[in-house]
């Protein structure tokens, strides 16, 4: 609560501080302000509050008006000048905040056009009516009511369109905190409102009955407010523009009447003009830019968020074909190749060893008598020995050698660099390796042993020749009453190594 009033309360002496200046710096006779900004302290705080803590403010507001005429008019006048602004203000933030559903920040396009026609455009001009006519009533009419209502809209406009974005762009600023400190930056916006104090008295000076042939008008100082619009944020391009003003308002005060005015009326007019045209256009565009920028930050965002989202796809699509690739390839029993990957590997292995002119040997072996354990002990006891002949195996043989389950309780070794004699070796390893082992089947030790065949390739057979000649060596083995080596050369079978 007490946050709440001392919240309105600042508001009320922000009020009576603009107020006071837009009282001070007046040039017309009636007193109406070249620019009124007080309002603009409450459209901000109307457009950052909530709307229940509007009245407090406004009650604040309108104290501060009559604290403010004390001097200059009567406490009747003040009320209804101080209810006009409120009502004007009301009107603007209520329109402002129901058409942009609460969204409203001055770096969207839509926002900001919101803001200019109900608030510089439509409320000031309705309260122009209002205040023209306690003017007429105060007797204060000299210069007719239309001018008047030109006069007081333009000036609420122009006080809105630039304090207001200011005042909510300093409070979204704050909420930010500071950024990062750029020297560079600071250095081009020091540049820049150098160059505005230079050029602000030859654009503001009156140029009527000058030697030159022609008339130098304010609006050569546009092009600053386009600078900051394109160079810096919202926050800096309203700054900037709040300084134009000053200078203006200060040239004005000091009865300096640019574009060949000849009156102080048409002098202010002239510069509102000036002011609202030159506002309009940099505010316009630093609002586009900042929208511009957001959109592209937060299309760049989604394109990364994509980038990544497909990156990790593809991730999982790879793991999932490498899978894949391994599940096709490998035996589920046993887990070691099958006949397809051997196929596939074995013919580029063939080749490779012709390209070194190293020899290759093939071993092919099947258990013995194998359909009596499943007889006896069950498929499962089978499917135990076929897993546990698998290590031993492979602990016979050499890195590079290919050993696959060709199909049943049959598998099969290719042996790249290994001539007839090695292959010879290799094999009666397997045989003395596996006759050796002791598979734990529930209580029961079942042993078997293996019949082997084994031939050498003679470097033009295809994979399938190869493996039908070590198939004909164990054929041979088998005959031989089992749990031997037999060896293939150029179809003679033999029974030991050839050395
Ligand atoms: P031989 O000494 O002549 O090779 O006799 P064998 O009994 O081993 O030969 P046969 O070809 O008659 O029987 C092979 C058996 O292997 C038949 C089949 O049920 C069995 N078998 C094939 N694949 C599997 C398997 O994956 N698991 C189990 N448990 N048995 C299999
Ligand atoms: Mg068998
Ligand atoms: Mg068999």
């Amino acid at each position: 609560m007490i946050y709440l009033i001392a919240r309105a309360l600042l508001v009320g002496i922000g009020y009576y501080i603009f107020a006071t200046l837009g009282a001070t710096y007046t040039v017309v006779d009636v007193g109406i302000s070249v620019l009124w900004p007080a309002n603009a302290v409450l459209l901000a705080a109307f457009l950052i509050f909530p709307p229940r803590q509007w009245p407090l403010m406004a009650l604040m507001t309108l104290g501060a008006e009559v604290l403010v005429g004390l001097s200059f008019t009567p406490v009747s006048a003040s009320l209804a000048f101080g209810l006009i602004n409120i009502f004007e203000v009301t009107l603007a933030a209520w329109l402002i905040r129901r058409s942009t559903a609460g969204e409203f920040d001055f770096d969207r396009v839509a926002s900001a056009t919101r803001f200019l026609v109900f608030g510089p455009v439509l409320a000031s001009c309705l309260a122009g009516l209002l205040g023209a006519w306690v003017y007429v009533w105060l007797g204060q009419d000299i210069s007719g009511y239309w001018s008047l209502w030109r006069l007081w809209w333009f000036g609420d406009a122009l006080g809105l369109l630039l304090m207001t974005p200011l005042l909510v762009a300093l409070w979204r600023f704050m909420g930010r905190g500071m950024p990062a400190f750029r020297p560079w930056r600071l250095l081009e916006l020091g540049t820049l409102w150098g160059a505005l104090l230079l050029v602000a008295p030859v654009a503001f000076r009156d140029w009527s009955g000058d030697a030159f042939d022609f008339n130098l008008t304010p609006i050569v100082i546009l092009p600053l407010g386009i600078w900051a619009a394109i160079r810096f944020g919202v926050l800096v391009t309203v700054t900037t523009l709040v300084v134009i003003a000053t200078l203006a308002i200060r040239y004005l005060v000091n009865e300096v009447y640019p574009i060949g005015s000849s009156s102080p009326q048409e002098a202010v007019w002239a510069v509102q003009e000036f002011l609202a045209i030159v506002a309009i256009v940099s505010v316009g565009l630093s609002v586009l830019l900042a929208e511009i920028r957001q959109q592209n930050a937060g299309l760049e965002k989604r394109i990364q968020e994509r980038t990544s989202s497909l990156a990790q796809a593809n991730a999982e699509l790879n793991a999932t074909n490498e899978w894949l690739r391994s599940l096709v390839s490998t035996d589920f029993l046993t887990g070691i190749a099958n006949r397809r990957a051997f196929d596939e590997n074995g013919e580029r292995i063939l080749q490779q060893m012709k390209r070194e002119q190293s020899p290759v040997s093939a071993i092919m072996f099947d258990l013995d008598h194998f359909k009596k354990i499943n007889d006896v002990l069950g498929h499962d006891a089978g499917d135990q020995v076929l897993r546990d002949i698998i290590a031993p195996v492979i602990s016979v043989l050499r890195p590079l050698d290919l050993f696959c389950r060709y199909g049943g309780e049959e598998f099969l070794v290719l042996l790249p660099g290994a001539d007839l004699n090695e292959a010879a070796g290799i094999a009666e390893r397997i045989r003395q390796t596996i006759a050796d082992l002791e598979v734990q089947y529930k209580e029961e030790v079942v042993r078997v042993t293996v019949s082997l065949g084994a031939a050498e390739w003679d470097g033009v057979q295809h994979l399938d020749e190869l493996v039908h000649a070590a198939d004909k060596a164990l054929y041979a083995a088998k005959h031989s009453g089992r749990n031997c080596v037999r060896l293939t050369d150029n179809g003679i079978i033999h029974s030991s190594a050839l050395t």
